[in-house]
């Protein structure tokens, strides 16, 4: 087995161990990357003749990117004991880069995260490069998790517990400047400007052999050793002061739904108050306590989908390789065109635009260019970010001015005949081997190829609203169309940064497919009587980030009657048409955009307030059931239907692994983590409870009959996540 740490002395007395596994695109610590460390300590432990010894990694951007979570995954079952026993383990291990005769530094280039950054901490000094990929962080927060190797217990006796509640329950990495102004990290090395990368790994390896002679010779590891292994000191009232800020802080945002943050708290405000070691066996037995929790595997699980979607090209044939894509055309200047070319340029990638009308055009190519050129931190676009993107957008009139591009994305008014017009006249412009994408929200894409000459290099891409905010795209399958261009569709998503999953043709295509039974419910749910508070309130308490009235609302209550009369023609036995929401479109009531839909806007604002002529109009509506709903009856009204529509699109073969179902609710709609997914959260519960869930709605209509692929698992026993196996 080739190793993946490797100790050499590039001065007789530095030790150095060097990280890169040969096998992975990251250094990762599994089990037997830890066993290495472990046996390269046992030898230097007993060397007196050593300066010091440092830690590095040779992957570019990457010096750890944590522990081996697939190991977690795989581990479901194990007892509090042995995960006890695998933290002390970890820890214990760890703990040898703070007893060793010598100083120990950690010469971080590159994400420096999770299990990486506590074996950083562990070392008594660190070093950070000045690329900006350089980050030091904790993110198990984000897997329902916290530190479990000595990170709580080294972090805030290293820079505060104030700073560590900061970094351990946010989750999210500190870059080598604001370390250096925590304490966390020592120096910043300036290897940016380096000539080579092997340059640059010299230059930060010459300022840790620098740094551990210094502290060799003063000997002020020895003073920190002692000090970071005692208690913190802090008042009663300070402790008590944190303690309490904190608490509300981490409880607004996980709504409770998110027990990790908490949980860490608690540990860090409790072990601050214990020396080091005692403060490790408080750490390992708080981790059993959140290890293997519904939520930890639910969030495991997430970190699971997004991984394989890394790995997924979209087709079976894994060799086929996407085709490079250098230049991208935007037709259609509006919110989705403008934000596709916003993607496009922010990569880097140049964009030529049109729209029918000028105006549109002119506002799109302002919108791409701001969009791209926006900075988290300025909290805004920037002038460097304007001059650098402005010029990759081209707005264009001619139709053959798209001649140049390897993609051509058509995202012009949501209607049939404007867009196969348009292909029409557009299509013999197009290079040979160009592909040509609707941004459709809900048009088949069969029937918007049927007239083209290369139906097989035509496919629907579509992006989701606000296309910079949403991380899903749905790539969609006709009936002629190639593998090569899903291939290469779903590469060009990638390269944006978006997560695709591809998906067959067919009516709402994957996820408004799913959404609409749910939204369609939820107005179901008003008429017969249940409040929109309630009917709200069941989604949020599910964990949904708004309930689906609010949705409405934002969405828009015509585009919501459109898409739900598409829905309907096809599936016309389960979605009911509302004549609620009609009556709401003819009455202007259109939501956030008019000002007034199920809840009434102030102008300039975007938060719904009660209506009080709402119930009026609702009045008419109304058909009140004879009893009162129990919430967990609102929620199973909700969710259930959205579960046998999924069932549905698996037994069709709509997607090709159930796993993308939970992914595409996930990052389209918000589905909340801690449950992982729609099919995660219907395995954790079993087939055969979902059908006795089902019993009491059944005289409801079909839309609440077991579909024939539930009945079968609830027989089988088996899980949706087994489908595919
Ligand atoms: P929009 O109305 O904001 O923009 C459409 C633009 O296309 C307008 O600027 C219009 O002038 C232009 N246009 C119309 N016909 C044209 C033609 N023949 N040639 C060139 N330009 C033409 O609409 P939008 O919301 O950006 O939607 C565009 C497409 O994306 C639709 O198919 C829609 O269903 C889909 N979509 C919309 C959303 C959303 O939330 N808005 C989300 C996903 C997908």
């Amino acid at each position: 087995m080739s190793s993946v740490v490797t100790l050499s002395f590039p001065e007789p007395d530095i030790a150095l161990l060097t990280l890169d596994d040969p096998t992975k695109g990251a250094n990762i610590l599994a089990r037997p990357v830890l066993e290495e460390i472990a046996a390269h300590l046992t030898a230097l432990e007993r060397r007196s003749d050593l300066a010091g010894l440092i830690v590095r990694s040779l992957k570019p951007g990457i010096f750890i990117a944590g522990a081996d979570i697939r190991e977690f995954a795989a581990a479901k079952d194990i007892t509090r004991e042995q995960t006890i026993a695998i933290a002390t383990e970890g820890r214990t291990l760890f703990e040898r880069l703070a007893r060793t005769p010598f100083p120990t530094v950690a010469a971080i280039d590159g994400i420096c995260v999770g299990g990486g950054a506590e074996l950083a901490v562990w070392c008594d000094r660190r070093l950070m490069t000045d690329s900006p990929k350089t980050q030091i962080g904790f993110p198990e927060v984000k897997l329902g998790m916290f530190p479990g190797w000595g990170g709580t217990v080294r972090t805030p006796r290293i820079v505060g517990l104030s700073n560590a509640v900061e970094l351990i329950t946010g989750g999210e990495s500190i870059d080598g400047r604001a370390a250096v102004l925590m304490g966390l990290a020592t120096d910043i090395v300036r290897t940016s400007t380096a000539p080579s990368p092997a340059a640059a790994a010299d230059q930060l390896l010459q300022a840790a052999v620098a740094l551990v002679r210094a502290e060799k010779q003063s000997g002020d590891y020895l003073r920190t050793r002692e000090q970071w292994s005692q208690p913190i000191v802090m008042s009663e009232t300070e402790l008590g002061f944190l303690g309490a800020t904190a608490t509300a802080y981490i409880t607004q945002q996980t709504k409770g739904q998110y027990p990790a943050p908490i949980a860490a708290l608690n540990l860090m405000l409790e072990a601050s108050q214990s020396d080091e070691n005692a403060a490790g066996v408080q750490e390992a037995e708080a981790f059993a306590e959140l290890f293997g929790t519904p939520v930890n595997r639910a969030l495991i699980n997430v970190f699971l989908l997004t991984d394989r979607n890394k790995k997924d090209t979209g087709v079976a044939d894994r060799g086929l390789k996407p085709r490079p894509i250098a230049s991208v055309g935007v037709i259609g200047a509006g919110i989705m065109g403008s934000g596709i070319a916003g993607a496009c340029v922010k990569r880097e990638l140049p964009v030529t635009l049109t729209d029918a009308r000028p105006e549109s055009l002119a506002g799109g190519m302002r919108k791409a260019v701001e969009e791209a050129s926006y900075d988290r931190a300025a909290k805004g676009p920037t002038t460097e970010r304007l001059l650098k993107f402005a010029p990759l957008v081209r707005a264009v009139v001619a139709d053959s001015e798209f001649a140049r591009c390897d993609l051509v994305i058509e995202a012009v008014v949501e209607n049939e005949q404007a867009k196969r017009e348009l292909y029409a006249k557009l299509e013999s412009h197009l290079r040979d081997d160009a592909i040509l994408a609707s941004n459709t929200s809900a048009i088949s894409i069969g029937r918007l190829a049927s007239g083209l000459k290369h139906p097989e290099r035509f496919c629907g891409i579509h992006f989701f609203n606000p296309v910079r905010k949403m991380p899903l795209v749905e790539v969609i399958r006709g009936p002629q169309t190639s593998d090569a261009t899903i291939a290469t569709a779903v590469g060009f998503a990638k390269g944006l940064g978006k997560s695709p999953i591809v998906v067959e043709d067919g009516p709402g295509f994957l996820v408004n497919r799913l959404l609409f039974p749910y939204m369609n419910e939820a107005l179901e749910l008003l008429t017969s009587g249940v409040s929109m508070k309630h009917v709200d309130g069941a989604a949020k308490a599910f964990g949904m980030p708004m309930g689906p009235i609010t949705l409405y609302d934002v969405v828009g209550l015509d585009t919501a009657l459109f898409a739900g009369s598409v829905m309907h023609d096809a599936f016309p036995d389960r979605v009911l048409a509302s004549s609620l929401l009609e009556a709401m479109v003819k009455a202007g009531r259109l939501g956030q955009k008019s000002k007034v839909g199920f809840f009434a806007y102030k102008e300039k604002s975007d938060k719904g307030e009660p209506d009080p002529t709402f119930d009026a109009f609702l009045q008419p509506y109304l058909r009140p059931s004879p009893a009162k709903l129990e919430p967990q009856t609102i929620t199973n009204r909700l969710f259930l239907p959205m579960l046998l529509e999924a069932t549905r699109v698996l037994a069709e073969k709509k997607v090709r692994d159930p796993r993308d179902v939970d992914l595409g609710l996930i990052f389209g709609i918000g589905f909340p983590p801690f449950k992982g997914g729609l099919l995660c959260w219907a395995d954790t519960l079993g087939a055969a409870k979902i059908v006795e869930m089902l019993k009491p709605l059944e005289n409801l209509g079909a839309r609440f009959a077991p579909t024939p692929l539930l009945l079968d698992l609830a027989k089988s026993g088996k899980k949706f996540y087994e489908l595919n196996a």
